[in-house]
């Protein structure tokens, strides 16, 4: 199948190579190497500052959300939450499960958030702000700078969810000033699902060491302990962690995270150029690298995902609730090439061919 939804996606030879090996004891000075490599290279992708930390959790990308939502906020604090989608939805409901009190803002689907939209809420006491940077259901990507400087400003706790725009989007933590940064393995790490990673600042470390913990598995005071000579407190998704070594140190060899963010842009752009004369309209302003969100003028999103899965070998994203009929998303990472770019037009345009959109 070629792959073009947003997690998982196809990993490269290297990565797969690592996923067909048996999984090692990990309680050894080796393992331990493998991880403390793992947290050097997360902080330097995201410009981390020196005295950050990274943590590796066993569990989804959401697993890492209620993590942070749990181990740094208390029901002293108040958020505002940006919820644009699905995801930024779900940081309004792990605040009411763990009774964070929060405001949400609201941006109309597809939009950005502009200044005038936070000015009414400067000087109102907030404490953090909870963002997911690229809003994977809707493909659009939010300024990190703008934010950033408003909770500077504001003097509140920034987290950025980055976990689909890492690796696509330019998002550097000292230069925009996050307190976390949340990311995971399936999507442009391009490996198995399983792991999220968590990188956190001084301020965000501090709120951990300082709360009382209401957690053990998703407890971040164990994993920064544990971490420190390059463990974790319970058996890890090893063969993952072995698997994201192998891709880090491979982005690493290759340049950098600059080198793999301009890869995807440029999958990304020559998508978007191949797609004009197709009946589409992207939907989403300011869109991230990572996907293009197309509305289909002439025919149903999902019939068309399902046409391609079901005839043509292709996965393409569909979405999810009222939006399922209305919009389908195109991923650009994974261990994808323009000619599997190509391979994609030509479906679509057998498709119309036949009627079919
Ligand atoms: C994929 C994703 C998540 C996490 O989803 P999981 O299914 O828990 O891995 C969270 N936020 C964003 C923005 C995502 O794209």
């Amino acid at each position: 199948m070629l792959n073009f939804t947003v997690g998982p996606v196809m990993a490269d030879d290297e990565v797969l190579a690592v996923g067909g090996e048996q999984v090692p004891y990990f309680r050894t000075q080796e393992f331990s190497n493998v991880m403390l490599e793992n947290e050097a290279l997360m902080k330097e992708f995201v410009n981390a500052p020196y005295e950050a930390k990274a943590v590796f959790l066993t569990g989804s990308g959401t697993a890492s959300m209620e993590a942070v939502v749990m181990n740094l906020f208390t029901e002293k604090d108040k958020l505002l939450v940006i919820d644009g989608g699905s995801f930024g939805h779900r940081f309004t409901q792990l605040c009411d499960i763990h009774k964070i009190p929060y405001e949400a803002i609201k941006p109309e689907r597809g939009c950005a958030v502009s200044a005038e939209m936070l000015a009414p809420y400067r000087g109102k006491g907030f404490t953090g702000l909870l963002v997911n940077i690229h809003e994977t259901s809707t493909g659009v990507h939010y300024d990190p700078q703008l934010l950033g400087d408003f909770c500077c400003e504001e003097n509140m706790l920034f987290v950025i969810d980055a976990i689909s725009s890492f690796l696509a989007d330019p998002l550097d933590m000292q230069e925009v000033g996050a307190d976390v940064i949340i990311t995971g393995s399936q999507k442009v790490l391009a490996c198995a699902p399983g792991i999220s990673i968590i990188v956190l600042g001084e301020k965000a470390l501090k709120r951990v060491q300082t709360n009382e913990s209401k957690t053990m598995y998703l407890d971040l005071k164990d994993a920064l302990k544990n971490a420190e000579r390059g463990q974790t407190p319970f058996t890890p998704a090893v063969g993952i962690l072995r698997q994201i070594n192998a891709r880090l140190r491979r982005i690493k060899l290759n340049g950098g995270a600059s080198t793999e963010i301009a890869k995807i842009k440029a999958q990304a752009e020559d998508f978007r150029s191949k797609i004009k004369d197709l009946p589409f309209e992207i939907v989403s302003e300011s869109m991230s690298n990572a996907l293009t969100p197309l509305h289909p003028t002439t025919a149903s999103a999902y019939d068309i995902f399902l046409e391609l899965k079901d005839h043509y070998g292709i996965w393409i994203c569909p979405n999810g609730g009222d939006m399922k009929e209305t919009i389908f998303r195109v991923g650009h990472f994974g261990a994808q090439t323009t000619a599997h770019n190509d391979t994609l037009i030509l479906a679509l345009r057998d498709l119309q061919k036949k009627g079919l959109l």
